[in-house]
């Protein structure tokens, strides 16, 4: 198999990348505003010229149809779908009828995404009808995890009846990460690793021998750490306090937690990091406030992952934040000296941006920034799924979803 297209659907737009093994190179475009009469396609061609399609009103397949002629001689031999929930799937899978299934009954647990992703999956069957196409899940990596750490502590009937767990998110960036630096470190999927997945959204994963062990993101991604505008961890009490002194109802609330909130709600003036420490510099006191506490909850959220670890081998760094800023790493490691972290202040200034490298002084758990390749990694396990490397394992929590 030489070309994998990855489809990542949202509600009104489409990220697309074409894969060219063989030529060791990527294309990739952006339709956004779907639906609307603003509905455009980006993106630039092989010859790296930028394309700006106006597709007025244009749908999902419309889009994709227009976007992928622009393809010529490049067509795809597989299509790999990033979902985002995948219910209690552990890997990838084939879409048939029945995955389509598993993907529509986990709507309540990612309703601005899943829908979305099953509009793309119609959208390319009709446009590839003879092509493979393979669902890679954010959730699947999870699937690992122990029912201690996946469990709430709620009545059991919640869980039992409505599925309501942790799942995380971000899986097919942490389980890239985790793989791709311990190959550096020179004990592929060996040993306990911590990963910590920092963009616009953030989460962190523990990982042992190559297996997720715990993760900050939960029953939806709003879990856990403070992301661009998402809260991470409040108070479940919030709510009540919100609706009784300020008449807030529940809709309010979990669009303030999801979109207001984070880095844009402390600082009151940006979701964007490098806007903050800009800003920050300049003496915003908000700007300031912001970044420590994203440092301290990144911090405490590594700690407290680590329980799920039987030794503690090292950490890597990745997503926007965390490949480009030695700041925010230096401030991070900063609030975990008795994990005996030793960060080498050159490595860790001198790093080019999106490269790989160690960055700890050699003692100490070990210190690396590992680029994300989330798109890589999709479409491996399309290809794997394709030439059937995977074998259908289902566990018995299937039926809980499924
Ligand atoms: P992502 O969602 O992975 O694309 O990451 C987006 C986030 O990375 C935004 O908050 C950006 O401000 C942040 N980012 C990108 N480059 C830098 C940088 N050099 N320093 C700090 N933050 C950065």
């Amino acid at each position: 198999m030489s070309n994998v297209l990855i489809i990542n659907c949202g509600s009104s737009s489409i990220k697309f990348a074409l894969l060219l093994k063989e030529q060791n190179f990527r294309i990739h475009g952006l339709a956004e505003n779907l639906g609307t009469p603003e509905a455009r396609i980006k993106g630039v061609t092989l010859g790296n010229q930028p394309v700006d399609i106006k597709i007025p009103n244009a749908d999902h397949k419309e889009a994709l149809e227009v976007g992928l002629s622009r393809l010529a001689n490049h067509k795809p031999d597989a299509i790999g779908h990033r979902i985002v929930h995948g219910g209690t799937l552990t890997q990838a899978e084939l879409i048939t009828d029945e995955i389509v299934d598993v993907i529509r009954q986990a709507t309540p647990l990612a309703p601005l995404h899943n829908p979305a992703h099953l509009v793309g999956i119609e959208a390319t069957k009709r446009l590839f009808p003879d092509l493979p196409q393979v669902a890679v899940f954010d959730t699947a990596f999870h699937q690992t995890m122990p029912a201690h750490a996946y469990r709430y502590a709620v009545p059991k009937f919640l869980y039992t009846e409505h599925n309501v767990r942790r799942y995380g998110f971000h899986g097919t960036s942490h389980a890239y990460v985790s793989e791709r630096g311990s190959e550096l470190a020179g004990s592929f999927k060996q040993g306990g690793w911590l990963t910590a997945h920092l963009g616009n959204g953030s989460s962190t994963c523990a990982i042992w021998n190559g297996e997720s062990v715990d993760t900050s993101m939960g029953l939806t991604p709003l879990e856990g750490l403070v992301m661009g505008t998402r809260s991470g961890d409040v108070d479940p009490s919030l709510h009540r306090f919100l609706e009784a002194n300020l008449g807030w109802d529940i809709y309010k609330i979990d669009k303030m937690l999801n979109s207001q909130s984070g880095l844009l709600g402390l600082s009151n003036l940006s979701n964007d990091m490098r806007t903050l420490i800009e800003a920050s510099e300049q003496g915003n006191e908000d700007a300031t406030l912001a970044i420590e506490v994203f440092c301290y909850r990144l911090a405490k959220s590594l700690a407290a992952l680590s329980c799920g670890l039987p030794r503690l081998d090292g950490l890597f760094f990745t997503g926007g934040i965390g490949e480009n800023s030695a700041y925010i790493r230096e401030k991070t490691l900063g609030y975990l000296p008795h994990f005996g972290f030793n960060l080498s202040i050159d490595a860790n200034n001198n790093l080019k941006r999106g490269t790989e490298g160690r960055i700890d002084a050699g003692t100490g758990p070990q210190i690396w920034v590992v680029p994300t390749d989330e798109e890589g990694r999709i479409a491996q396990e399309t290809e794997n799924v394709v030439n059937g490397i995977y074998t259908t394992k289902k566990t018995e929590q299937d039926a809980v979803v499924a």
